[in-house]
């Protein structure tokens, strides 16, 4: 088990591993020993919740110190929804059927569902060490703002252990209707995002006029936006080619994330550069959703699909998008499996995306990424003064960590959680 710590309230310091990239701190640790997996030891020494100063320590293979990273984010969830598969599966896994089945859960949505399936979320992300979920919310009509009621009691409720935002989403003409601008600034009130769904078929016309709408409606609010975007195989990064038609007119002053942007790795590579560059430009966050997307897209009958849409999360990187890769949906109609858990999609990330914790860039998609993403007060690098909001995992290594699931302990404010 771990080594070398104080159990109670009163914790004093951790001998751990730590991945070097959230080091920011500059003090002595210059040159630390890294392993080929870019973790070092040091004793972390604690304070008023917080961290008050590193220490390098030396480190045998006898010793078993713990991995630890900062609590963890989930940029894109749905709450509303979580957890209906078994009522409303969705077994031929394809997105109409997944749609078809996601209607006839919502006509019989209520309110006691809703809190019901948010609560086992946010339990579940709490124990897992997520310390922010940003979660979309199906926003239309009265049960729409049902939806909105209990999430809103839920957010308040639970702020001292998980922070949570809500997206608002609706189909997006909604938005210029006067029902559309109630719900925008009843949002806006709450601090939340508006969003909605720009896939294909694209009725260019009237998607620009929407977008414009839509846009002015954000920035006349200072609202925050995240889309879902061009979450297909088909007529790939037409969505974001209008998207960026409007932005290219109008001046919006407010953050944007576009969510999945799968089919723009089908595009051919200059025009995915051009694009990625366009990305940065406009200061567009991008939050990829290996999962759902993999499971629903490409699909044909009695095929296992060759070609794999996912957002192309190295190369808008190296145009300068921050990216964060999320969950997106948990056992419901979109995909049947999830729990809340970062460190099963650390893992699932391996494979599915080639992103690796070891390298700095695949581990900021999970922490400083996603946090910047969600422009969260601490963006779970390690300094002098950074929250001792951490999970520390029973494993010596990425690879032991990431391949069973590990005992774990989550701290909060430097007290051990129950
Ligand atoms: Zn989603």
């Amino acid at each position: 088990m771990f080594a070398q710590k104080k159990t109670s309230s009163d914790i004093q310091y951790l001998d751990v591993l730590v991945p070097r990239s959230l080091i920011t701190s500059g003090r002595d640790l210059l040159n630390l020993p890294v392993s080929s997996e870019g973790l070092c030891s040091l004793r972390i020494s604690l304070g008023e919740g917080s961290i008050s100063n590193f220490q390098k320590i030396s480190y045998s293979s006898e010793q078993c110190l713990g991995l630890l990273l900062p609590r963890l984010v989930e940029p894109h969830a749905h709450l509303d929804k979580a957890f209906t598969w078994k009522d409303f599966p969705n077994l031929s896994g394809t997105y109409e059927g997944a749609m078809k089945a996601n209607l006839e859960e919502h006509e019989n949505r209520d309110k006691s569902k809703v809190r019901f399936r948010a609560e086992k979320a946010l339990k579940l992300g709490l124990s897992n060490g997520l310390r922010a979920i940003r979660s979309h919310v199906d926003s239309f009509g009265f049960i729409g703002d049902q939806t909105w009621d209990v999430l809103l009691e839920i957010k308040s409720e639970w702020e001292t252990k998980i922070e949570v935002q809500l997206v608002a989403m609706v189909p997006l003409d909604y938005w210029s209707r006067e029902k559309g601008v109630t719900l925008a600034k009843r949002v806006s009130r709450e601090g939340g995002l508006l969003g909605g769904v720009i896939g294909p078929p694209y009725k260019k016309k009237q998607l620009r006029e929407c977008l414009f709408n839509f846009f002015c409606l954000a920035n006349t609010l200072g609202c925050g936006i995240d889309l879902h975007i061009d979450e297909s195989n088909l007529e790939p990064g037409e969505g974001l080619r209008e998207l960026f038609y409007v932005l290219d007119r109008i001046r919006i002053d407010v953050p944007i994330t576009c969510s999945h942007l799968s089919s723009m790795s089908l595009l051919p590579q200059k025009k995915l550069s051009f694009f990625a560059e366009k990305l940065a430009h406009y200061r567009i966050n991008v939050i990829a959703l290996p999962l759902t997307n993999l499971w629903l897209l490409s699909r044909a009958y009695m095929k296992t699909p060759v070609k794999r849409p996912l957002a192309p999360i190295q190369q808008l990187q190296k145009a300068g998008v921050t990216v964060a890769i999320g969950g997106d949906n948990v056992q419901d109609p979109w995909n049947p499996i999830g729990n809340f858990d970062p460190i099963s999609l650390i893992s699932a990330a391996i494979p599915m995306a080639q992103v690796a914790p070891w390298q700095r860039g695949g581990l900021a998609t999970f922490t400083t990424g996603a946090a910047r993403i969600m422009d969260l007060e601490w963006d779970g690098s390690f300094d002098v003064g950074s929250p001792a909001d951490f999970i520390l995992l029973d494993a010596d290594s990425w690879t032991s960590a990431l391949s069973f699931p590990q005992d774990r302990k989550v701290m909060i404010n430097g007290t051990w959680i129950e």
